[in-house]
């Protein structure tokens, strides 16, 4: 068997033209085009292409957008201070910190990563990390969707994969992606903006006893590990779906936390990294700002 690839780029194609119709629409009806502001902190190369990215997305979408640059020096007060403007600015209809902040990589205490997302006004949080935003999420009636396992959730569908009944397991529970994505999995019905939740869903992580043979049980496995190629071949059952979230850097290449020439021996569909999951995140944030602007 050799897997189908999932064409993450071609879905997040489909989504962005969509949001830029209806964005088209909503300024022909006498609105202001929605906008987001991107808050940068730091010289991270890495973060400055994530949010050039997103600005060209933005513009191709004929969404307006702003970004802040601040020095890597920046105090917790400054940047809580900037939030703040932004969330009072009306034109502003959605705000992103682009992440990591550079305190927490150097592993300082400078900046409490946690307060200045909290900071947020959750009608704003177009990546969905407000504890308001996740709550509403966990209870079945989101405000807005965090990007990426809303764009998983999206590759799913518009791919024909249902994931009525089946068994899905997540291997990562971090607050951007695993925990969100297992909770998206196991909502009822269609709370959750699509048709295809309730699955079944196991959550694993580092702790996890016998990760190989959890694995192995999955209808829809979905790797958000962040180490290049973890998953192996004899990890995967057989016609299952394999969706890979990781971008690692190896040498020059990106690789995700699939081996992908295994996996796609045994794998019905699975998820090519680049060109899977990364295209849709940004779509997604588009969508939301939309929604953001409409709301
Ligand atoms: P985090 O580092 O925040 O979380 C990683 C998770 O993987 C943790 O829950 C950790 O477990 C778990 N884990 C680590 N090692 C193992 C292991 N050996 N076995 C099982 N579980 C393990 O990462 P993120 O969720 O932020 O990102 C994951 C990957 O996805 C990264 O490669 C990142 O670059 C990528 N990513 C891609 C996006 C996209 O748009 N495509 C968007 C966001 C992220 P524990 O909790 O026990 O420590």
């Amino acid at each position: 068997m050799t897997a189908t690839r999932l064409d993450g780029k071609a879905i997040a194609l489909e989504i962005r033209n969509e949001v830029a119709q209806e964005v088209q629409a909503w300024v022909a009806a006498g609105n202001p085009p929605p906008k987001l502001a991107a808050v940068l902190v730091g010289e991270d190369p890495a973060s400055q292409v994530y949010v050039r990215n997103k600005e060209r997305a933005c513009e191709k979408a004929g969404i307006a957008s702003s970004l802040d640059r601040m020095p890597a020096s920046t105090t917790q007060a400054e940047l809580l201070d900037r939030i703040d403007q932004l969330n009072r600015d009306e034109s502003v209809s959605g705000i992103l910190v682009q992440l990591p902040l550079p305190s927490v990589q150097r592993g300082g205490t400078g900046v409490d990563e946690r307060a200045v997302l909290d900071a947020i006004d959750p009608r704003k949080d177009v990546d969905a990390f407000s504890p308001v935003n996740v709550g509403l999420l966990m209870q079945g009636r989101p405000r807005f969707l965090p990007c990426t396992p809303h764009g998983i959730i999206q590759l799913l569908h518009r791919s024909g994969i249902s994931t009525n009944g089946k068994h899905a397991v997540v291997v990562g529970r971090s607050d951007i992606v695993g925990k969100p994505m297992a909770m998206m999995l196991a909502q009822k019905d269609g709370s959750c903006g699509t048709e295809t939740a309730n699955a079944t869903v196991t959550l694993a992580h580092s702790r996890t006893a016998n990760l190989a043979e959890v694995c192995r049980t999955a209808d829809i496995l979905i790797a958000a590990v962040g180490r290049p190629e973890m998953i192996r071949g004899d990890m995967i059952r057989e016609g299952a779906v394999v969706i890979d979230v990781g971008i690692n850097r190896v040498g020059d290449a990106l690789v995700g936390d699939v081996a992908f020439d295994e996996a796609e021996k045994v794998a019905s569909a699975i998820t090519p990294v680049p060109g899977g999951v990364g295209p849709l995140t940004i779509a997604m944030l588009l969508h939301n700002t939309l929604l953001a602007a409409k709301s």
